[in-house]
């Protein structure tokens, strides 16, 4: 629902803290690819994992003028809906040489060409909609010498995808981690990971729970994310094992992202 949640004025909502201000999940991952044409002036690749409704926002604090992939774990409002902001964005990929392309699983796929019917529909005929094209989320993904790796999860009764970036992944709303997902989860340096509250709720985990598995999938640093108005930022690290931590909005991480293909230059 986002910090400070509308309607309520409790410690959290009301506090003073910064890292207590909380936009819907979402992350920016970028990398170098000095393969990319001196035309574009640029020497980076970007992705994003979801769209929420605070896209536009939050690009705007990222100084986003251009994106390579996106990534859908779910179908979710908070996960899906700044996908029209897509459109300033692609337009200027679109003159790169094609629309943005929107990896998601074929459930998404599904409600995301319902909901924006004006996008995707054979009919729509909006001038200015978002040069965006949905393509299967496939087991690996590779975006520019990037491999993507799904990682199957439960959210409630239904399957969403994390995400395995090389020596990071990207688990957010998580009610329960299907055993063999553990496999793809070896060798973390950093894991990012949802925590809604304290008290349970039957499509996400709890502090408790994202713990246990972060002590058993045992990256070098873990940072929960999805974090609901109950969680105080202060407090609630104090109360967490050192390799534990609540992410906070404009958190950055230097990742290793993994193989590389050779002319992208050094891993970042
Ligand atoms: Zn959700
Ligand atoms: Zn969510």
């Amino acid at each position: 629902m986002g910090v400070p949640t509308l309607g309520c004025d409790c410690a959290v909502c009301t506090s003073q803290d910064p890292r207590d201000r909380r936009l819907r999940p979402s992350v920016l991952l970028r990398w170098p690819d000095s393969s990319l044409s001196e035309r574009l002036a640029v020497s980076e690749r970007l992705a994003v994992i979801d769209t929420g409704p605070d896209f536009r926002e939050q690009a705007l604090r990222q100084g986003l003028t251009r994106l390579d992939a996106v990534f859908y774990t779910h179908a979710h409002a908070d996960h899906i809906m700044g996908l029209d902001d897509l459109r300033p964005l692609s337009f200027t990929v679109f003159r790169e040489g094609g629309p943005i392309p929107l990896y998601a699983s074929a459930e998404t796929a599904e409600a995301i060409e319902r909901i924006y019917d004006y996008t995707f529909s054979p009919q729509a005929t909006y001038p200015t909609r978002a040069r965006v094209k949905l393509m299967p989320l496939a087991e690996r993904t590779p975006v520019h010498g990037v491999e993507f790796i799904r990682v199957p999860l439960l959210h409630g009764e239904m399957e969403i995808a994390g995400f395995r970036i090389g020596r990071a992944a990207y688990l957010t709303d998580v009610s329960a981690i299907p055993e063999p997902s553990f496999a793809l989860l070896e060798g973390l340096d950093h894991l990012v990971l949802s925590a809604l509250r304290h008290k349970p709720h039957p499509n996400h985990a709890t502090v408790e729970q994202a713990v246990s598995w972060a002590r058993r999938i045992g990256a070098r640093h873990t940072w929960l994310t999805h974090i609901a108005h109950e969680l105080g930022h202060e407090q609630t690290n104090r109360s967490l094992p050192e390799t534990i931590r609540l992410a906070y909005d404009g958190l950055e991480l230097p990742l290793d992202l993994g193989p590389l293909n050779p002319s992208a230059g050094p891993n970042a």
